[in-house]
């Protein structure tokens, strides 16, 4: 499968609402174009070492999100995501309580930035498969799907940021800031 260029900040379509995948032609039978595209998001989300990828970061304006996270010892923090695509997926609840967690980007790949969001979310969406699915999801899980999700609404993480003094490249982050906070960062978001 090959893997796709990555858009990064600048590419006009980052600032772009994603159009809806129209469910019909994603479950067309046989290996259909939106199929393939899921395969190839998949393929370049892992050789990039992102936890997440979101079609406009492939430069194609479709609802289409996919996260997946496996521990390693540099993160032994953060807990498993498995594979998941998330089509169509929209925001249905949001909690009060709030989390703070550094992110970082395929389409900002050096930088990390300090994002305070809700700490629980409910997505509803559809699998690749075109069925209906509902994920309530908090912690990183939660911080991803937010992360992503913005994405398909033209926004990136800085967008997010209330406070610019908590950005920074991400040598000098590892230098600087690991010791001093408690949340880590996967590499990137
Ligand atoms: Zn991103």
């Amino acid at each position: 499968m090959p893997v796709l260029n990555i858009a990064r900040l600048g590419h006009p379509i980052l600032r772009e609402i994603a159009k809806p995948v129209d469910l019909k032609a994603l479950t067309e039978p046989g290996h259909n174009e939106l199929q393939r595209l899921i395969d190839d998001m998949i393929d370049t989300m892992r050789e990039e070492g992102g936890v997440g990828i979101a079609a406009p970061q492939v430069a194609r304006s479709l609802q289409i999100i996919i996260v997946e996270y496996q521990q390693n010892e540099r993160y032994p923090s953060q807990e498993d995501i498995p594979l998941t695509v998330y089509v169509n997926p929209v925001i249905t609840h949001t909690s009060k309580e709030t989390t703070s967690f550094w992110e970082g980007c395929l389409s900002l790949k050096d930088l990390r930035g300090l994002v305070t969001r809700p700490r629980e979310v409910t997505v509803k969406a559809f699998s690749r498969e075109g069925k209906k699915m509902v994920v309530e999801a908090k912690g990183f899980l939660a911080v991803v799907l937010q992360h992503e999700i913005d994405h398909l609404l033209g926004k990136v993480f800085l967008d997010r940021m209330t406070d610019l003094t908590q950005l920074a490249w991400a040598e000098e982050w590892e230098t600087y800031w690991t010791e001093k906070e408690p949340t880590q960062s996967p590499e990137a978001i």
